[in-house]
């Protein structure tokens, strides 16, 4: 039986495929066994996937609090006016807007 720390130690290269069949096999037992391993590995599978997101979808796939994060970083960044072209915070005002144009 595998103990915590090898399953741990090998986790990230189990969620990426890396592990071969034999030692996937008991990764896979012991996460059946243990469940904080397995809470472990539901943390590092959300992370993974997380970060697979914010690297191949557009940022408004991100989570809110991670969005806000880097939308008040790139806003300080640029310092861009709030109303730019494109611009969509205030959604209902500007269809307000439009009818008027
Ligand atoms: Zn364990």
């Amino acid at each position: 039986m595998m103990t915590c720390k090898e399953a741990t130690d090998q986790v990230t290269d189990y969620l990426d495929g890396r592990v071969p069949h034999g030692k996937r096999i008991g990764i896979w037992l012991h996460l059946m066994m243990c469940v904080r391993c397995r809470s472990y590995v539901n943390q590092m599978r959300q992370v993974v996937e997380l970060i697979g997101d914010l690297s191949k979808q557009p940022l408004t796939t991100a989570p809110p609090d991670v969005r806000d994060a880097l939308m008040a970083e790139f806003r300080r960044r640029k310092n861009a006016p709030a109303d730019g072209p494109g611009h969509v915070e205030d959604g209902e005002d500007a269809e307000d807007a439009e009818d008027e144009r």
